[in-house]
């Protein structure tokens, strides 16, 4: 072999060698610096409701080219039976590497609680007999049995017939509300069910100059009577007045905060802002707290015509739902009929119109221009009395008339 030669194939070897070393190095290298690769299908955040569960959408692995899903294992810790934030871990191994992922469940009630009304969502019922809400049970994915926190709004009256709303709502923890309307109807005539009781009732008031008067001569005669009244502007004297009022046995119904038709009948929520006006007024003056209201003009007034059509079918509805009673009459005094009506007329008109087989609840007026209201009241009374008629106070409850809807 020629000199020449041996140097050539020394080259080669070490050509080979280095390109060994090189190749050996390279896999190394690439071993040292590859690691497992974890894709997660779908988002790395995820929400679900606690009624349609969590279903793992997987992930998938990778070392460099080659897929190593089947080597995933997963751990997950989401109950999603229950309101939380959970993890899911996806773990791989693959050639002593390691690699993990996580996901973030966020399982949400957005289910509303369910309500089930006991005895069923029509209840019929005579009138003047007596009712009680069989109630209802109500149930939460979340919070179990909820039945306590169930609120319930609208009054049935049982001395006028007519379907009687009750609204049931329940709200669970994270704020899902659930609601049912129980309908209640009241069938029959109502006016001989009470016999020979007469509720006074006085509108417009207080007055300083009258409401005294009047609050002497019930009590001269211990006799309760109604009055529904309207702003009283904070007059101290006029608190005490309906403070003494209470005391001597008398109720107080709201009349409006304004008695002005233009303002109050425009919509129900003037109506309703007007009520509730007086009532917060009352609760804070008087701590008490009203059950009754009149409305001005009375339910069948034509005047509501002229600012809102149909207002008046669809207050004596709503009143009844924020669990008001409301009253009209079915005894006029007259004492509407002008200012200072003669004493004559208005006994007259409550003798003429008073029925001993039923219920008479007599429209009367406190305001300052009524001073022969309360002229003839001793007169009345003793009438009455002589008669063998019993005074009441209207309470939640005892007997109201509803006129004939008109608007
Ligand atoms: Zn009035």
């Amino acid at each position: 072999m020629s000199k020449g030669k041996k140097k050539t194939i020394k080259f080669k070897l070490l050509i080979t060698l280095l390109i060994f070393a090189l190749l050996g190095g390279g896999a190394f290298a690439f071993y040292m610096y590859t690691t497992p690769q974890i894709t997660l299908e779908g988002s790395k955040e995820v929400t679900v409701t606690m009624k349609d569960g969590y279903r793992e959408p997987g992930a998938s692995a990778s070392f460099s080219f080659h897929d190593i899903s089947d080597h995933i294992k997963i751990s997950s810790e989401v109950n999603d039976k229950k309101v939380g934030t959970y993890k899911v871990t996806y773990s791989v191994e693959y050639l002593e590497k390691t690699a993990t992922a996580t996901r973030t469940v966020n399982v949400i009630d957005k289910e509303p609680p369910e309500i089930t009304l006991i005895d069923g969502d029509h209840i019929t019922v005579q009138t003047a007999s007596s009712f009680e809400d069989p109630g209802v049970t109500a149930v939460d994915d979340s919070d179990g049995d909820v039945t306590d926190k169930v609120e319930s709004k609208g009054l049935v009256d049982l001395f006028n017939k007519g379907d009687y709303e009750i609204d049931y709502k329940v709200t669970d923890s994270y704020g899902n509300e659930a609601s049912a309307v129980r309908t209640v109807t009241v069938k029959g005539d109502p006016a001989r069910e009470v016999k020979g009781v007469i509720y006074l009732t006085f509108d417009d008031g207080p007055s300083t100059t009258v409401t005294p008067k009047i609050l002497k001569t019930l009590e001269k005669y211990d006799v309760p009577a109604t009055f529904f009244v309207i702003d009283y502007g904070s007059d101290p004297e006029k608190i005490s007045i309906m403070k003494r009022a209470l005391k001597d046995g008398c109720t107080i119904g709201l009349h409006g905060y304004s008695h002005d038709y233009s303002k109050i009948y425009t919509s129900t929520d003037d109506f309703m802002n007007n009520i509730t006006t007086l009532h917060e007024k009352l609760k804070t003056d008087l701590d008490y707290d009203p059950f009754i209201l009149r409305f001005p003009g009375g339910s069948s007034n034509t005047v509501s015509k002229d600012y809102c059509k149909g207002i008046m079918g669809q207050l004596t509805k709503l009143v009844q739902k924020e669990n008001y009673y409301y009253s009209d009459w079915n005894v006029d005094s007259t004492d509407a009929s002008g200012n200072n009506v003669p004493v004559k007329k208005l006994i007259e008109s409550v003798e003429k119109n008073c029925d001993k087989d039923g219920y008479n609840i007599i429209l009367m007026h406190d305001s300052d221009a009524k001073g022969t209201t309360a002229k003839a009241l001793p007169k009345i009374i003793e009438w009455a009395q002589e008669e063998g008629y019993v005074f009441k106070a209207m309470t939640p409850g005892s007997p109201t008339v509803h006129h004939r809807v008109n608007n």
